[in-house]
């Protein structure tokens, strides 16, 4: 069937962030497809962010892996499930079924979670599989199980919109979910009374709604929380009532949090904060019943991470403040189903459906109902140690599916020897060419987003549907099914006999309510007997839903009762710990990594989107201003960026949003788009003790010029082979791919140099100008009027204008004024310069902006709106845009 003969308005979910939005996705008859946030979803009420609006431009079947693979040549299905069930039959009959190893994604849907988690752990009888949800939110899993004795997220988005505080803890919500920011933002507006703060080292986007930013010390938060916790005591702010009846450890948690953290100045000195900022802070806390801390991967992400996690339980513990509508500790998670991950007990060291591991009970129970042999007794490997574990030989079978842990871990140097050395290593993706699939003896065919079935589960419990509106391309099939089938021919056939996604699900469920009689929170045994048609349709949840006449529950604990053998809440006595490497003179500087606003995870999916490329074109570091002089590095130099593990080399930018003596390296570019933008392999492997989650957030690093030959920009109309070139980056324009480069040798003769990269022939026209003195050069080929290709090169970072060039690769015929100024890289007089895209949706510029906003006097968001569209669609760009407007009050004022 071809892909345009669907053609109605499909309710679906968006496959990246833990928002979780829902998306109405219409194929049209071109064979794209029209993208709509879902009104009816309760997310996100019809809004989407730009990542979200942009999904239309990533469903092409480009770079996708069709058919299954066998050591690089086409196989059929049964040939190669064959192949991957006789490898673990006979790796686990040789060295035992800790051997073999899984490691999973957020990125699948629930019931490809379920199977897999099920062969592993209930038939295989290892519990080695993990997921890549360990990198995301293992510190808060960990957290919500000291404190509630379950995985519990107490509250719901709504309580962002009914707080009179909130806090975003290490969270960078305008970008990494910024439909959920939007909706505080708008809450804020409405309400007068609202205040946010902002917790985080960085000023991010986020700060755009803060009315107070505490630019913490990196890994200094259990300091800050345990002083608001005494602060609370001191100040009588206890609810003391809630304290005896509902909780258990409070005054051995105190003593510890007054012997670290007694008083303001010692915590502002041990944060690196003002001291009037803490007591600000310690102050609106307090005196704020309704607060939400709302936190994420700048928490969790650390080696202490876990008693982060639990500092901020413990001041809403203190004041009995969860449970309760516009109150609560909230975790929001990366990824699109990591709590649905969590469900079906998919980190190494839990079971399934919220049971324990550690239970020989819960074991019991889960044998019984999946009829299986026995359940794995102890613990797998967490993702960090899985992977050492390849690497020393003691696992020799390895299935990766749906994730890229060659770009994704940290130390990914390590992850690449582990995985080249790994006797048989089995990859399922939609993607053909990953850092990760290079290692893989057989690939495996997945479905991608928009063609897959099943659902997935978002920050404030909600399950949605993920609906397939596009025809399954080649020989795809849902994980699921490719888990099942290999199970099968390991001979459980009898417990894999799934006929479809709903088959699972209502298993899934199902174990959810055995002999649950409210003992554990998860409960879906409601939706146990759904039909296939019920399942087809059903519209968004919250659990927990045990009983199908019954609505979900929006919020946990409100009642006082936790999930504790006593039913209490426990405090954590927490002693603060720095980061397991500090910065010294070897390597003096932070490393700071997290996402940008338009990519997601590795780029597979949006580096085919043009408009979601542009805002962010290439890998970037950015440094406080005063290290940057320091290091004699000025805007748009390369840096390289070293650690005892591995080093990366990006774009130097200066900003006074960062710390002094930190950088930030966004987590994205993988090795399609960078040859060396891999910064989780300069990341150090260090883990929370707890949870195993890797510290992103803290690497000691050294920062140094990177002084190439020349500095060179390409842009073309079809794909170079730039490999030979020592730097280069790459990124997806419409009609054209850029490419930033560098060399450490300038060429001999520039033009045939140029003429070779840019496959220029004898049936193209080609341009080109030469200062010896300078050494710039610059090229352009033409075929029949219509520019195909440009080039320069410099010893300096090449200063052309990216967005007018670009421009001219949609013109079939360049313009004589256009042609004239090509290779000055500038528009001719009267053309506006645009500059670096800020809004994706409308591809407005910097330039642009700035100049509407000087020109015809701009000083409000709707303004700016009303006279370029910019900020009218999804509303990712709004800080960016108040930031230019903030720019330039301080030009007028300065
Ligand atoms: Fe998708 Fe954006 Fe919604 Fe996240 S906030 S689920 S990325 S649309």
């Amino acid at each position: 069937m071809a892909r345009s003969e669907i053609s109605t308005i499909v309710q679906t979910t968006c496959p990246y962030c833990g928002v979780g939005c829902g998306v109405l996705a219409e194929p049209n008859p071109d064979g794209g497809v029209i993208i709509n946030g879902d009104p009816a979803h309760p997310a996100n009420h019809g809004r989407l962010c730009s990542k979200g609006a942009a999904l239309g431009d990533t469903v092409s079947l480009d770079g996708r892996l069709l058919h299954p693979e066998i050591h690089g040549r086409s196989a059929g299905w049964d040939e190669a499930l064959d192949l991957v069930a006789e490898k673990f039959r006979e790796t686990i009959a040789q060295y035992g079924p800790d051997s073999v190893a899984f490691y999973v994604s957020g990125q699948l849907l629930t019931e490809d979670y379920y199977v897999a988690n099920k062969l592993m752990k209930g038939f295989l009888g290892s519990a080695n599989i993990d997921t890549n949800s360990r990198l995301c939110m293992a510190s808060s899993v960990a957290g919500h199980k000291r404190a509630f004795g379950s995985d519990t997220v107490p509250g719901c988005y709504e309580d962002l919109e009914l707080a009179e505080l909130v806090i975003l803890a290490g969270s960078n919500a305008a970008w990494c979910h910024p439909v959920l920011y939007q909706r505080i933002a708008r809450a804020r507006e409405s309400n007068p009374k609202m205040k946010v703060v902002l917790i985080d080292p960085r000023r991010t986007a986020s700060a755009d709604i803060a009315d107070l930013h505490l630019a913490i010390a990196p890994g200094t938060d259990v300091w800050l929380w345990n002083g608001l916790l005494v602060y609370l005591f001191q100040n009588g702010f206890v609810d003391h009532t809630f304290l005896e009846h509902h909780t258990q450890g409070y005054s051995t948690a105190l003593a510890a949090a007054r012997s670290a953290s007694p008083t303001i100045p010692a915590v502002a000195q041990a944060c690196g904060l003002p001291d009037n900022d803490v007591a600000n802070f310690f102050h609106l806390f307090a005196r704020t019943e309704k607060t939400v801390t709302m936190y994420s991967q700048g928490v969790n992400q650390s080696s202490s991470g876990t008693d982060k996690v639990n500092s901020i339980i413990n001041c809403h513990l203190a004041t009995g403040r969860i449970g309760r509508p516009g109150m609560g500790p909230f975790s929001i998670t990366g990824q699109p189903n990591a709590m649905g991950g969590r469900e079906v007990g998919a980190l190494a060291n839990q079971l399934v459906a919220h049971m324990d591991l550690e239970s020989s009970q819960d074991r019991e129970r889960v044998r019984r109902f999946w009829g299986s042999p026995a359940i794995a007794a102890r613990p797998g490997l967490k993702a960090v140690d899985l992977f050492r574990a390849v690497e020393a030989g003691q696992i020799k079978a390895m299935w990766i599916m749906a994730t890229n842990p060659a770009v994704s871990l940290p130390d990914a140097g390590q992850v690449r020897r582990a995985l080249s050395k790994c006797d048989f290593v089995v990859v399922s993706d939609c993607v053909r060419a990953t850092d990760t699939t290079q290692y893989a003896q057989v690939l495996l065919p997945a479905l991608a987003w928009g063609e897959k079935d099943g659902t997935a589960t978002n920050s404030e419990r909600c399950i949605s549907r993920q609906r397939a509106f596009l025809p399954r391309p080649g020989d795809a099939k849902p994980d699921w099914w490719i888990v099942s089938q290999v199970a099968c021919r390991l001979g459980f056939g009898a417990a894999f006999n799934y006929r479809s996604a709903a088959d699972v699900f209502r298993e899934h469920a199902a174990l959810s309510g055995f002999e649950n009689e409210g003992t554990r929170d998860f409960d879906i045994g409601g939706m146990s007997k759904m039909s296939d048609d019920e399942y087809a349709t059903f519209a968004p949840v919250q659990w927990p839903f045990p009983d199908a006449s019954g609505v979900g529950r929006a919020r946990f604990f409100g009642d006082g009762k936790f999930f504790t053998p006593g039913g209490k809440a426990r405090f954590v006595a927490l002693k603060p710990r720095a980061p397991c490497h500090a910065v010294d003179d070897d390597f003096p500087y932070v490393l700071n990594t997290g996402r940008v606003r338009d990519h997601w995870h590795t780029m597979t999916r949006t580096g085919k989107s043009p408009r979601l490329s542009q805002h962010t074109p290439e890998p970037y570091g950015e440094l406080h201003p005063l290290d940057a002089d320091k290091l004699g590095v000025r805007q748009g130099d390369l840096i390289r960026v070293a650690s005892r593990w591995g080093e990366a080399i990006v774009r130097a930018r200066a900003s006074r949003d960062q710390l002094g003596g930190s950088v930030f390296v966004p987590m994205h570019w993988n090795g399609q788009f960078a040859s060396h933008g891999l910064v989780d392999a300069v990341v150090n492997p260090a883990v929370d003790p707890v949870s195993g989650q890797p510290e992103f957030k803290h690497t000691p690093v050294r920062v140094t010029l990177y002084r190439p030959a020349w500095y060179g920009l390409a842009l073309s109309r079809r794909e170079l082979d730039t490999r030979a070139v020592a730097f280069h980056t790459c990124m997806i324009g419409s009609e054209f791919v850029r490419y930033e480069l560098a060399g450490e040798r300038a060429p001999e003769a520039w033009q045939a140099w140029a003429q070779a990269l840019l496959a220029a022939s004898v049936q193209h026209e080609w341009l080109d100008y030469f200062d010896a003195a300078a050494g710039r050069y610059r090229a352009a080929c033409l075929k029949d009027g219509r520019l195909e290709a440009c080039f320069f090169a410099a010893p300096a970072p090449v200063a052309v204008e990216r967005e007018w060039l670009a421009s001219l690769f949609l013109h079939k015929e360049l313009a004589i004024s256009d042609r004239a100024h090509l290779l000055a890289g500038r528009p001719p007089r009267g053309q506006e310069e645009t500059g670096r895209t800020i809004c994706a949706c409308f591809g407005v510029g910097e330039k642009s902006i700035v100049g509407a906003i000087q020109t015809q006097k701009l000083s409000t968001i709707a303004e700016i709106g009303t006279c370029l569209k910019a900020g009218t669609n999804c509303g990712s760009c709004v800080p960016e845009l108040k930031m230019l407007l903030g720019e330039r009050y301080a030009r007028k004022s300065a």
